[in-house]
């Protein structure tokens, strides 16, 4: 296919599949760990990297390769590696690409693990990290300094939905020679492609909406071939590699993923309308609603505003568990991007690990729920809340 003729929901379906000799209509998955060759000299070859081709799962695998170019058509990037779950993704980009000394400026507002990861763990090896601000640029200007090689944020954020202006931190990178890294699990490709607007490098769960059921873990990251081959070079040589079978449940994933995004979409934009109209929520967070305060960067950025809502209820912590405790449908569980709806307490749950102070500045309140929302009817979500706001 020549990739770049075709619209997304085409690339969705179509791009990086691959035939076997049996004509199979639906993508193959290979179950091997390894591949054989026709001779010595072949394997020779095969090893020096001379003649492309398979030779060892930790390495390629034909499914896995189906994938990573469906995926990287959708975002635009000359190459993706796709990686054993989204964690991995962030540790073989960051592993690849930064050494000892190096510094990251990354957003506060990041997936919880994510953070874990560069205080526990990079620290260790000499990578610091300094957080500032997902919306103010400026804080970003100010935190640059000599050794500062990548910067990292997430948009929308979880849970308060803000929106990084990902074009001005992409030309501040550029002045700057850093890298700009985005994790674009909560938008996928369908609805926002930071390649396309500055970014050098896209991260991604594939655990959340590109599977979309619920059912597997996976990653990808996804750049240049100049930025990828280290990144390659880490996950061949350490192996947190995406395996067959996860690889063939995302390219199905794929295939449906343009109408499910638009589906949750438009779920979550009726379910925040109806929200925003409930006497007992004090305030609800989703960049399509226009008082959302950067309403207008998400509608530039985005082509609309996403799958996850936030909403702060009346009355704390205990207003707050009501609504959970009195849901029959919707599931109490911190994950999100399934075609379930899922409802949680992030005080209580992905943030109740931070201080009561961090988790203030942060802005998530007592009274703050997250409602990552699902393809059921939207009457039926909105009656299950209802029962207990
Ligand atoms: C879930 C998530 C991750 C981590 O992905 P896993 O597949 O669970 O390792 C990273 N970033 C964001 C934004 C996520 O929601």
């Amino acid at each position: 296919m020549t990739e770049n003729t075709y619209q997304p929901e085409t690339l969705a379906v179509r791009a990086g599949g691959v035939q076997s000799q049996f004509h199979e209509h639906s993508e193959a998955m290979f179950l091997t760990s390894s591949f054989t060759f026709d001779s010595a000299a072949q394997a020779a070859a095969r090893f020096i990297g001379e003649e492309p081709g398979n030779i060892y799962a930790r390495f390629t695998n034909p499914t896995v390769t189906m994938f990573e170019e469906r995926l990287a058509a959708l975002e635009g990037a000359e190459q993706c590696v796709a990686t054993a779950s989204g964690m991995s993704a962030i540790l073989a980009c960051c592993m690849g690409l930064l050494k000892s000394g190096d510094h990251i400026v990354a957003s506060r507002s990041l997936f919880g693990a994510s953070i874990n990861l560069f205080n526990n763990y990079f620290r260790k090896f000499g990578v610091e990290t300094t957080y500032v601000s997902a919306t103010d640029v400026s804080e970003w200007t100010a935190a640059v300094h000599p050794e500062t090689k990548l910067f990292f944020l997430e948009t929308p954020s979880n849970p308060l939905t803000e929106i990084s202006d990902i074009s001005a931190i992409a030309a501040l990178a550029k002045q700057h020679n850093v890298l700009l890294a985005v994790d674009n699990c909560f938008c996928t490709p369908i609805l926002q492609r930071p390649l396309e607007l500055g970014a050098d490098i896209v991260i991604h769960s594939a655990t959340k909406y590109i599977d979309g059921q619920g059912r597997v873990l996976g990653g990808a990251v996804l750049g240049s071939k100049k930025l990828m081959e280290p990144v390659y070079g880490f996950l061949r040589t350490a192996g947190p590699t995406m395996s067959a079978f996860n690889a063939w449940v995302f390219l199905k994933g794929l295939e449906t993923l343009k109408i499910r995004m638009d589906a949750h979409c438009a779920n979550a934009l009726a379910v925040a309308q109806w929200l925003e109209a409930q006497p007992n929520v004090a305030r609800v967070f989703y960049p399509g609603l226009p008082s959302h305060p950067q309403h207008a960067l998400a509608m530039k950025q985005q082509k609309s505003g996403g799958g996850i809502v936030s909403f702060e209820v009346k009355g704390g912590r205990e207003a707050a568990w009501r609504v959970i405790d009195n849901a029959r449908m919707v599931s109490i569980t911190a994950n999100l991007g399934d075609t379930k709806t899922t409802l949680t307490h992030p005080a209580t749950t992905t943030h109740a690990r931070i201080t009561p102070e961090a988790r203030a500045a942060a802005g998530i309140t007592e009274g703050l729920l997250r409602i990552a929302v699902g393809l059921e009817a939207v009457g039926d979500i909105q009656a299950d809340l209802a029962r207990g706001l």
